[in-house]
């Protein structure tokens, strides 16, 4: 367990000393959207680096398998909060652009009355559920 603490607290100072310069280089530029997203990839990318740190310890002996499945979760966790923050700042392009192929292929204020889908003006029936638009 004295070695856990002693890895973690490696892991402590070198995001200590790691950190600063992160902060220093992007305070050259201005706060954008852009810019904490790419913070937060660098961040993810110190994670990552951390568990081949971890998965190389572990090979050497000098983490037990229960120490090094710990970190890992650890880890983990963080990589996936990261990329839900990552998915918070970046655009959704992939939402943007369904929502306007929706609206494109459906004239406004036709729907479905059966499903709700949007209806192309030609259209007789629902392509969703094949009730009659008539
Ligand atoms: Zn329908």
């Amino acid at each position: 367990m004295v070695e856990v603490v002693g890895i973690l607290l490696i892991l402590a100072t070198a995001l200590f000393v790691g950190y600063p310069l992160l902060q220093k280089s992007s305070r050259r530029l201005s706060f954008s959207v852009n810019h904490q997203a790419e913070d937060l990839q660098a961040r993810k990318e110190e994670i990552y680096a951390a568990i081949r740190d971890i998965d190389f310890d572990f090979r050497m002996g000098k983490l037990s398998q229960e120490d090094h499945a710990a970190l890992r979760e650890q880890y983990k966790t963080e990589a996936i909060n990261l990329m839900k923050k990552l998915d918070t700042l970046l655009p959704a392009a992939g939402k943007g652009s369904r929502r306007a192929k929706a609206a494109g292929s459906a004239p406004a204020g036709r729907f479905c009355a059966q499903c709700g889908e949007p209806a192309p003006a030609g259209d007789k029936f629902c392509s969703a559920c094949g009730a009659n638009l008539a």
